[in-house]
């Protein structure tokens, strides 16, 4: 590490040690949604010097996303959400590499760049794409990072494919989903941030990992709930992942 990034980092090197930054630098993540959660996941994950971030989200910002969405500005309504976020993203720490790709996240697109990625964020706000993100995790064993929100309400799962149960195990059938929803704008915020913590964690090795458990935020009366989580032996996406 040069002499910038020993000092940039000093904060948190207290904590996770050179290693442990070293670790984050040679990180590779991939990044799946630039809205409210992808928004705060990003910019502590850039701030944290992950080494190499690939941000995929086809929008364009809108006026309705700035109560939440703070990699945006009023200037870059109309812009690529992704081509913003990559620009923002270096200014505050140049020493990372960023790909922004503005298309829809697809299944070809999983299985081209889940296999080279060491852990997934799920920054998204449908399901369809959540549960493809899933099943390319499951496949490739790659740690995912998966949260949601709606209104003052919010939940995040961390997926260790092989060892805890993943999305399709505790989702069975695809969620109701109402559009569009509504959304106090720090609740995507806290979440993002902790998708960030949990990301840290698992890249590191630093700190204790939620596995097994879904966490659930309710920001109207402001508590946090950890409910077990357990692995469905019939799941069709990860049954077989086990014995
Ligand atoms: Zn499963």
């Amino acid at each position: 590490m040069t002499s910038e990034e020993l000092e940039r980092y000093n904060r948190q090197i207290a904590l996770l040690g050179e290693d442990g930054q070293v670790k984050l630098k040679k990180s590779k993540i991939l990044i799946v949604g630039a809205g409210g959660l992808g928004s705060a996941a990003l910019y502590y994950l850039a701030a944290a010097g992950i080494g190499r971030i690939i941000v995929i989200d086809r929008e364009q910002v809108e006026l309705s996303n700035l109560n939440r969405q703070i990699l945006y500005t009023s200037s870059d309504i109309g812009l690529s959400k992704a081509n913003v976020a990559l620009r923002r993203l270096k200014e505050l720490n140049p020493n990372i590499n960023i790909s922004a790709l503005s298309k829809d996240f697809d299944e070809s697109l999983a299985e081209e760049i889940v296999p080279k990625v060491d852990l997934a964020i799920d920054a998204l706000d449908n399901w369809d794409t959540r549960i493809l993100l899933n099943r390319a995790c499951v496949k490739y064993k790659k740690p995912l990072v998966h949260a949601g929100i709606e209104g003052f309400y919010g939940q995040l799962m961390v997926i260790i494919p092989g060892e805890t149960a993943c999305l399709q195990c505790i989702i069975p059938a695809k969620p109701h989903e109402r559009r569009p929803f509504p959304v106090i704008g720090p609740v995507p915020g806290i979440l993002g941030a902790m998708e960030a913590l949990e990301s840290i964690k698992i890249l590191t090795g630093c700190g204790e990992i939620t596995k097994g458990k879904l966490v659930l935020f309710n920001g109207y009366s402001l508590s946090l709930t950890n409910v077990d989580v357990k692995r469905n032996p019939k799941c069709p996406v990860c049954s077989h992942l086990f014995p």
